[in-house]
């Protein structure tokens, strides 16, 4: 499958590994909007949240705990925003799920 995240999961694109394990990958985005932004994406393709299916909470619980593994290594102390964009509405560029960790920085609301 060409996707790129998979590549990515697979070792076939080189990233900076923040955390890894056998089900999820963490790494730095290419085009940072905040001081720490990080990436998590299961190693198992999923297109989007919206495909997540019933089977898959167990990893989905993972990935999320596996994102605060990161915050608490970054030592986002003062908090930081969880964002998954999903679909076309969504502003979903890669379609393989992933969750952006932001911090370092105040967040506005409401978001764009
Ligand atoms: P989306 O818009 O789908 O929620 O987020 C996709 C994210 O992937 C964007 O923030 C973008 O900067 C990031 N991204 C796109 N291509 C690459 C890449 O090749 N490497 C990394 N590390 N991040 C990427
Ligand atoms: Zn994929």
């Amino acid at each position: 499958m060409d996707c790129l995240f998979c590549k990515i999961a697979s070792g076939a694109i080189p990233v900076e590994h923040l955390y890894e394990d056998e089900r999820v990958l963490a790494f730095p985005d290419i085009n940072p909007q905040a001081p720490t932004h990080v990436l998590v994406i299961p190693k198992q393709h999923i297109s989007s949240h919206a495909e997540a299916a019933a089977a898959d909470t167990d990893l989905l619980g993972h990935l999320l705990w596996a994102v605060g593994e990161v915050a608490r290594a970054k030592k986002l102390d003062g908090g930081y925003r969880l964002v998954i964009n999903t679909g076309p509405d969504g502003g979903q560029t890669v379609d393989h799920l992933h969750i952006h960790l932001l911090g370092g920085r105040a967040m506005h609301w409401p978001p764009g």
